[in-house]
């Protein structure tokens, strides 16, 4: 393709708010194989809730200064996970009407001021989070996180946490002190044309794979209803990277589309880094290519416009 085609692709592109960065980029998207999606904020919204049913505390602790805990340990989060655990808090601590699927939408200027400040905060990617509150160390994450720091899941919070998984939702577990206090179910719906999208890859020759950090259980249910068969849970955010090499490894041009930070070793090893928009900035910037409108059918768009651009030369 001529410098001139480039130039044409590339403002098509941004017409469909498909932020290209580059030639290159724009000619390899013509050449993938394989598409590998990252789970939550990618083929799920991302704006995951947290429901009443789904809070289950497994100590003495009253449900107020557990939610006050939690919240205030995941408000040095991006994670969206994270955002659903404040909101949730918030609505039941400030908001006495129960929860509406409204919440996940709620004014950024709410009133925060009954958080407790968090010290020693550390983020563990693909895992959780670490910090103390209150003087109580507070641990909230997945199985791995529980494992890392020794924390010791009782029959009744692995059955409670696999009954929260098999209905597609995300158990998020919370640890005071080195033992379980609370385990909160999370579900995240899946974006609506995420199920289309797959199929019209899988039409165009292309197989689609899932990758997530989540759990098993989780993973395959959101996999089933997106229809991809091929799928990878409980990776951690280098070994979506590995992952991709590994893919990579018999010639496969592979794309990866993702969000998260936890993605952006993955988007930079693949052929093709594709970022959401509303992702976050270092998924932004490890990628070729960023979707600013934020739907997966812009992942369409990107290949077909590289194939329609490159095609004239094979
Ligand atoms: P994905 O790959 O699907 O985007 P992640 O790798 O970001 O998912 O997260 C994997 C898992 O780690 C989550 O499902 C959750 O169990 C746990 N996790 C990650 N970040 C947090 C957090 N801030 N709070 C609680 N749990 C978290
Ligand atoms: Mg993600």
């Amino acid at each position: 393709a001529t410098p001139t085609a480039v130039m044409v692709a590339t403002g098509i592109g941004a017409n469909h708010g498909i932020l290209i960065k580059g030639g290159d980029a724009l000619e390899r998207a013509c050449l993938v194989q394989c598409v590998v999606f990252d789970k939550t904020g990618t083929l799920t919204k991302g704006k995951p809730l947290v429901t009443h049913q789904t809070v289950k505390i497994f100590s003495k602790t009253p449900l107020a200064q557990f939610l006050t805990i939690v919240a205030s340990a995941e408000a040095g989060s991006e994670h969206p996970l994270a955002k659903a655990l404040v909101d949730y808090a918030h609505n039941h601590l400030v908001f006495t009407e129960p929860l509406t699927p409204r919440s996940a939408d709620m004014p950024k200027n709410r009133d925060l001021s009954w958080m407790k400040e968090a010290s020693g905060f550390e983020n563990m990617p693909g895992e959780g989070v670490r910090c103390t509150v209150d003087g109580i160390s507070v641990l909230i994450g997945n199985r791995n996180l529980m494992r890392k720091f020794g924390v010791n899941l009782s029959e009744e919070v692995e059955s409670y946490l696999q009954q929260t998984e098999d209905r597609a939702g995300t158990g998020i577990l919370v640890a005071f002190d080195g033992t379980i206090a609370g385990v909160m179910g999370i579900s995240d719906p899946l974006k609506p044309e995420a199920a289309l999208v797959v199929e019209g890859l899988q039409r165009m020759g292309i197989r689609c794979i899932m990758v997530t950090g989540d759990n098993r259980s989780t993973a395959r249910s959101v996999a089933h209803m997106v229809g991809i068969d091929e799928v990878f849970a409980e990776v951690l955010p280098g070994g979506k990277a590995d992952m991709i090499n590994q893919l990579q490894s018999d010639g496969t041009v592979v794309a990866m589309v993702g969000d998260g930070v936890n993605d952006s070793p993955a988007l930079a090893a693949a052929d093709v880094g594709i970022a959401i928009g509303a992702g976050t900035d270092i998924a932004i910037e490890a990628a070729d290519y960023v979707l600013m409108r934020n739907s997966l059918e812009d992942v369409i768009t990107a290949i077909d416009l590289s194939r329609k651009t490159f095609s004239r030369i094979r």
